[in-house]
């Protein structure tokens, strides 16, 4: 099964992908994670995205659907959970594309709801617990890049609604909730 979680930033698209890996046993595909360890691990492609990504705007379609593919291409799983990919139409197309070469599908693609107000608090309070656990804090994780992906998930992303929808693929659940009910109404969704 392959699915792809959508949601903006703060949503738990993370950790309900982390809870379909241990579950489910399949695989978490997240751009954001790969284009964090490029940035620190120094990489051309991590220094030319740093920037973009600390203001919280999108990187290149090139860049990302690289990234993916490659990843396709090296990685053997029983599905794929696609996490903050795609995030524009091209890169809805490329993802079809790659998943036909492959000879896979695509199973559904679950919105998670969530109340933009509420986003801000989350992502404040991601910040403070990584602070005090004496994590590294993402440097997107401030009020000015929040606005700005924000605004990035409404212009670019949203979309993907519709598209999927068009599809017959699109499901939503309610991302407010507690984290174990939302991980039911996603399972439920999942064993229709
Ligand atoms: P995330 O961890 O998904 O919130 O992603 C963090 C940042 O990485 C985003 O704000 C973008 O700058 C960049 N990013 C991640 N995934 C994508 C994508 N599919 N397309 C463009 N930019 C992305």
């Amino acid at each position: 099964m392959n699915i792809i979680l959508l949601g903006p930033p703060g949503a738990g698209k993370g950790t309900q992908a982390q809870f379909l890996v241990e579950e489910r046993g399949m695989v978490q595909l997240s751009t954001g994670d790969m284009l964090r360890e490029a940035k620190s691990s120094g990489t051309e492609m991590g220094k030319k995205v740093a920037e973009v990504m600390d203001r919280g705007e999108l990187v290149t379609d090139e860049i990302v659907i690289g990234l993916i593919r490659e990843k396709l291409e090296t990685t053997d799983a029983p599905g794929y959970i696609f996490d903050g990919f795609p995030r524009t139409l091209k890169q809805a197309d490329a993802l079809g594309d790659l998943l036909d070469e492959m000879g896979r599908k695509l199973d559904a693609v679950i919105e998670l709801r969530v109340d933009d107000e509420a986003l801000v608090g989350r992502i404040v309070n991601r910040a403070e617990q990584a602070r005090a656990a004496g994590q590294p804090v993402r440097a997107d994780d401030n009020e000015e890049s929040l606005r700005t992906r924000l605004a990035a998930y409404y212009k670019m992303t949203s979309p993907l609604v519709g598209y999927y929808y068009a599809k017959g693929m699109y499901d939503r659940v309610e991302g407010m909730r507690e984290m174990d009910e939302v991980r039911a109404q996603i399972a439920e969704k999942l064993d229709l």
